[in-house]
């Protein structure tokens, strides 16, 4: 007996062969998707769901989130980058407690889900409090709080960061089936040295971790690495041990052609974030070149207040509109190869190509349905199109983690809203200043 069937539904699979069954039905047990087909399984259901005007596909992956600063969302627009970044956010870092930073956890969790994002890879601080929230929410998370060596008398042994990784690794990390994992986290090679690099890498390989970090963001840190050092952060990072590690890279907006060479040898996943970079003035990340040299590209949303969603869908239209403006070519990036960027390429990315991305028997079942019923999605002559250019988070009208119903019909199912807005003005807000 199947826990939930999806009937007559159009249905996104993300599989080369097959991207898209018309009408088909998908089928989950014990948290996996058990069924997928053209055809009706043989077995009843507990639940069966009408895909009447409907379309399931896999849940979104963000693979650059500081999910947290979503309590500072719409609070430092407009300034410049170092104005924006020493004047507005990091006093306001300095001043949050973990009751502030796990109210916008709450809230950014619950954006997510609304918007049809399954899995996220967030850097941020009391990473302990968001682990234990996302086992209680039902969201898949890969957590790392980066390390920032600025101090001259930082010391490894005692840092915050690293020591939060170590109690993360202890306490959840692979968490109900390796829904919540631990990743390792450099923040950028402008903020540490050589030698947090190598020991964080360490840790890294000592456990299988994935390393996240930002990279050549700015054409500033850029520049300045190669004016200073002579060679570029791709390949600092790369010379000291950090590549020798799965490795995602948030933006890689100023890489060479040298630097994605070295990226794609390395394995190393760019998270592009688009939308961020756009806001932010730093550029447009050339990803058609770096998928070209062999490079995974995925998507992320950054932190809320250069942003200011959660909502992956205008990510991947973002996306796919800038490589087709920047190289004067319509036919790049194509719907397709959009979606793969929030679908396949972010769970490759994860360490989770195996889990999930793809809508595919013996997957964890996380799914989104997208309801049609709606002026700006209609007609619809090729879904994957539909989606990448016509969609947007508030079509989701179901998301499915594990096989669980996070969020179904306007209603979150794991999380209480209303408290959460509660939290974030009573705990969050007052620091907002
Ligand atoms: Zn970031």
């Amino acid at each position: 007996m199947l826990d939930i069937l999806f009937t007559d539904i159009t249905i996104i699979t993300m599989e080369d062969d097959k991207p898209v069954i018309n009408r088909g039905f998908v089928g989950v047990i014990g948290g996996k998707i058990a069924h997928v087909s053209e055809t009706a399984p043989e077995e009843g259901a507990a639940r069966k769901i009408s895909g009447k005007d409907k379309l399931i596909m896999p849940g979104l992956v963000n693979t650059h989130a500081h999910t947290a600063m979503c309590i500072m969302r719409g609070y430092a627009d407009d300034y410049a980058l170092h104005d924006w970044l020493y004047k507005k956010i990091f006093p306001v870092e300095s001043r949050l407690t973990e009751q502030a930073v796990l109210a916008g956890v709450k809230l950014g969790f619950a954006e997510m889900i609304r918007f049809g994002t399954t899995s996220v890879s967030d850097m941020y601080f009391y990473q302990l409090a968001a682990a234990k929230f996302a086992l209680e929410c039902g969201i898949r998370a890969n957590l790392s709080n980066a390390v920032l060596a600025l101090s001259p008398d930082f010391d490894f042994e005692t840092d915050r960061a690293v020591a939060e990784l170590r109690e993360l690794l202890k306490s959840f990390h692979g968490a109900d089936g390796r829904r919540v994992r631990a990743d390792a986290s450099i923040h950028a090679q402008y903020t540490s040295t050589p030698d947090v690099w190598k020991k964080t890498a360490k840790i890294a390989r000592d456990n299988r971790l994935i390393m996240h970090l930002h990279l050549s963001e700015t054409k500033r840190e850029h520049e300045e690495c190669v004016a200073q050092l002579g060679k570029t952060p791709a390949r600092m990072f790369y010379e000291n041990g950090v590549f020798g590690v799965p490795v995602i890279a948030a933006h890689c907006t100023w890489l060479s052609e040298e630097d994605m060479e070295i990226c794609a040898e390395s394995g190393v996943s760019c998270a592009h974030n688009p939308v961020s970079n756009l806001k932010l003035g730093s550029g447009i990340a050339r990803i058609s070149q770096m998928q070209k040299l062999g490079m995974n590209v995925s998507l992320g949303t950054d932190g809320c207040c250069s942003n200011n969603t959660h909502d992956l869908f205008e990510e991947i239209k973002a996306a796919a509109l800038l490589q087709k403006g920047t190289t004067g070519d319509p036919t790049v990036l194509n719907a397709y190869s959009a979606l793969k960027l929030a679908t396949v390429n972010g769970a490759k990315a994860q360490g989770r190509e195996n889990e999930i991305g793809r809508i595919r028997e013996g997957f964890d079942a996380d799914l989104i349905v997208l309801d049609l019923d709606a002026p700006h999605l209609y007609p619809v002559f090729d879904p994957l199109s539909t989606v990448v250019y016509g969609a947007r988070g508030s079509d989701v009208c179901m998301t499915v983690v594990k096989g669980k119903v996070l969020y179904e019909n306007g209603e979150h199912k794991t999380i209480d809203i209303e408290r959460v807005y509660d939290e974030v003005e009573k705990y969050a807000l007052p620091l907002v200043k």
